[in-house]
């Protein structure tokens, strides 16, 4: 099999299981096994790969068929323009999580105390210790195969974090200057209604907000006051039509300055606020 008839079959295959971006993901699975780039492809199209590539290649583009994520079988996803390990025990970070963190950055200040709730990959509190200097950062996820993950991307970048297994607050003490978090927020009926690699592959603990979604807003507000300095932030992702409902809770908390900050397809994806 040359590589032109590697990905034209990878494409096929994948378009046929329905997905969506088939042509794209065939090339990058082939890129991972082969450990190739563009330009090579492209001046060894008709070429044939190595014998032991051939069949971890079918392998991959079979798992992507049954619409395993991309990124669970090649490992990784780019966030912030780093590089994050990835399985299945955490979230794929998305796109629209990079809102949260720029956010984030306009006030980090060095000497500040982080706490990133419910950390999956360690996207956020990594990516915000890598753009930001001298601060301390706590990450704490329920889930300690979450926690193996975020330690593992911790070290692959070189950042210092505390990473604490721990149900929201539960194990965490003292007090911070900035908490972020990125909460399950699908209302539990919308579930089943996700793109299968969602539903069906990527935890649901880190999916599932409640009847309404917003459980785990309820949950980090209501204590937030207890785990804050004074004049603390707490910067939050939400769901495209959360906006309203997370203003008001904030607002009925006690927080000040509260707003609504939106990603870049223009949807509304940050509540943030002092306290
Ligand atoms: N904090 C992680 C992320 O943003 C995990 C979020 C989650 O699992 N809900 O990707």
């Amino acid at each position: 099999m040359t590589y032109r008839e590697a990905t034209d079959w990878g494409s096929r295959v994948l378009a046929q299981a329905g997905v969506a971006d088939a042509k794209l993901d065939a090339w990058l699975l082939l890129e991972t096994v082969c450990k190739i780039n563009r330009t090579f492809y492209y001046s060894h199209l008709e070429e044939e790969l190595a014998v032991e590539q051939q069949p971890e290649y079918e392998i991959a583009v079979r798992k992507r068929a049954e619409r395993i994520p991309l990124q669970y079988i090649t490992g990784e996803q780019e966030f912030m323009g780093l590089n994050f390990k990835v399985n299945s025990n955490v979230l794929v970070p998305r796109q629209d999580t990079e809102a949260l963190v720029e956010e984030a950055l306009k006030i980090c200040q060095p000497d500040m105390k982080l706490l990133d709730l419910g950390t999956g990959s360690g996207c956020i509190i990594i990516s915000l210790m890598k753009n930001a200097h001298g601060m301390e950062a706590v990450g704490s996820d329920i889930s300690k195969q979450a926690l193996l993950v975020a330690k593992e991307n911790a070290k692959l970048h070189e950042v210092e974090v505390e990473w604490i297994r721990s149900n929201l607050y539960e194990n965490i003490n003292g007090r911070f200057d900035l908490i972020v978090s990125n909460p399950p927020y699908i209302p539990q009926a919308d579930i089943l209604d996700l793109m299968p690699e969602v539903r069906d592959f990527e935890p649901v603990g880190a999916l599932d907000g409640g009847l309404d979604g917003l459980d785990f807003y309820r949950r980090i507000i209501a204590q937030s006051k207890d785990y804050l300095n004074k004049d603390g932030y707490l910067y939050l992702e939400i769901g495209y039509n959360q906006g309203p409902a997370v203003t008001n809770m904030m607002c009925a908390a006690g927080y000040r300055e509260v707003s609504v900050v939106k990603d870049l397809a223009r949807h509304e994806r940050v509540v943030k606020g002092r306290i």
